[in-house]
């Protein structure tokens, strides 16, 4: 859609909505006063804030929303495991932003956050320009911890080519790819997993069933072992459940206890070294860090000690700078995971509060569902569920609602839940970018 396209769809919405306010006393003000239309900046395109601009304009098309996201298009973590599976390619789990232009309107900007002034309302970016804002509304998702502030030794941004960690989907995924089509049959493929909280509880899991996958149908004696930083994972019964049943014994996991925790790499000769001592050197190795909330939040101030950003879990409004809002990842919203799938709603909350703080109305009180799926083996998928509200800006879980996929259940069920997986990522894509 062209410029003036949108102005004409602004100016038919404008008259539509300047008939309606007077009928409709709860319109935002600067509508039905006439004056310009407020501007929505949104920093980051992926599962919340592609989601809240979108929402943005469908709740109130007369908005002026600004997408500052520096990629043409998005590639999605969920499904990029079945990318090293090789069940998927990454076309099918790139998206693009067109829609989010052309039928919503959303302007976006092709640049990189690199500040924010909470009293001047501006966002600044790479490219030299800033951008002011009525509210803002910020998504970046997550980095990954380097050495000197709590990483894992060794482990630099060099050590991310012999060592990929392939946390953010892309050029990572298929250099992970890459290495384990090299590995001889026989090699042992091994995963530092990351202590909590991080990106996708049941992720590092769902990758060694991939993984897992490709080596029964390619390289049948090949090993996997899981260096765990925690003590317990998520659907961790139905996961070793999964692996016994496929895989026999192919997988081994260690726990934090058992001495799990990876504190030490070196890349030169793919060697990770445990917190007591012990070496396991691997033909492939996948380390995934621990994380925290992404520069532009930390750097501008919205991230507490913890490097994470506290919301009030009714608006996601930023505990720490007014006007901002923080979802997706690098929020605090713990009980709810670090998912696409919570990052979307919380888009859509962020999106709706925003509305009602512009019209000067009572933000609603939300409600959340989150399911997480997991692909085990061919046609064999699990979930997880989690049903959250807010009391008082804090998100609580409601009790009683909720839970894992049976442990008892048969195959058919396995196979209806990995349908079920694919229509969720059909779904929530669509509803994003579309
Ligand atoms: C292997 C793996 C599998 C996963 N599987 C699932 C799953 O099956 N289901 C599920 O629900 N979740 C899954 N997740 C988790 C999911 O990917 C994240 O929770 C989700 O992407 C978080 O959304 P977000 O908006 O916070 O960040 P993102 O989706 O990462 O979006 C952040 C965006 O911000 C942009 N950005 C960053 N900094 C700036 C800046 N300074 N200026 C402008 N733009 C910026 C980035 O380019 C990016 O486009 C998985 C994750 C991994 C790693």
């Amino acid at each position: 859609m062209s410029k003036r396209e949108i102005s004409r769809l602004s100016r038919r919405r404008f008259t539509q909505l300047a008939a309606a306010a007077a009928a409709a006393p709860l319109l935002a003000p600067a509508v039905a006063r006439g004056q310009a239309a407020a501007h929505v900046v949104v920093v980051g395109g992926g599962f919340g804030g592609a989601t809240a601009a979108k929402y943005l304009k469908k709740k109130a098309p007369d908005l002026r929303v600004t997408l500052v996201e520096p990629n043409e298009s998005f590639i999605t973590c969920p499904y990029s495991n079945l990318v090293l599976a090789g069940w998927r390619d990454l076309p099918s789990i790139t998206h693009s932003y067109a829609a989010l232009r052309d039928r919503w309107g959303v302007e976006q900007v092709r640049d990189e956050a690199v500040g924010i002034d909470a009293d001047a309302r501006t966002v600044t970016l790479a490219g030299g320009d800033s951008l002011s804002y009525d509210r803002l509304i910020v998504s970046p998702g997550i980095d990954l911890r380097p050495p000197e502030e709590g990483g894992i030794a060794g482990y630099d941004e060099a050590a991310h080519e012999a060592m990929p960690h392939a946390w953010k989907p892309g050029a990572q995924t298929l250099l992970l790819r890459r290495q384990l089509e090299a590995m001889e049959d026989g090699g042992t493929f091994v995963l530092a997993a990351p202590p909590n909280p991080f990106r996708c509880p049941p992720g590092p899991y769902e990758r060694a069933s991939m993984i897992a996958a490709y080596f029964k149908a390619a390289k049948p004696n090949s090993k996997i072992l899981i260096l765990d930083a925690k003590e317990r994972f998520s659907k961790q019964g139905l996961f070793q459940q999964g692996w016994a049943q496929h895989y026999g014994e192919m997988i081994e996991w260690v726990s934090l206890s058992a001495d799990g925790k990876v504190v030490e790499v070196d890349p030169a000769s793919k060697t990770l070294i445990t917190e007591f001592g012990m070496e396991h050197t691997a033909d492939v190795a996948n380390v995934v860090p621990p994380q925290y909330a992404k520069a532009i939040a930390r750097n501008s101030g919205l991230a507490d000690e913890s490097g994470w950003c506290p919301v009030d879990g009714r608006t996601f409004e930023s505990a720490l700078m007014p006007g901002v809002h923080v979802v997706g990842d690098a929020s605090i919203a713990s009980p709810m995971p670090k998912s696409g799938f919570a990052a979307n709603s919380q888009g859509k909350t962020a999106a709706d509060a925003v509305v009602a703080l512009l019209a000067e109305r009572e933000p609603g009180n939300p409600a959340w569902v989150n399911t997480c799926y997991s692909h085990v083996a061919p046609d064999y998928a699990i979930s997880v569920a989690g049903v959250y509200k807010a009391v008082d800006g804090k998100i609580v879980s409601i009790e009683g609602s909720g839970g894992v996929s049976p442990t008892d259940a048969d195959d058919q069920v396995r196979q209806l839940e990995s349908v079920y997986a694919d229509a969720w990522y059909d779904s929530i894509t669509s509803d994003m970018f579309s």
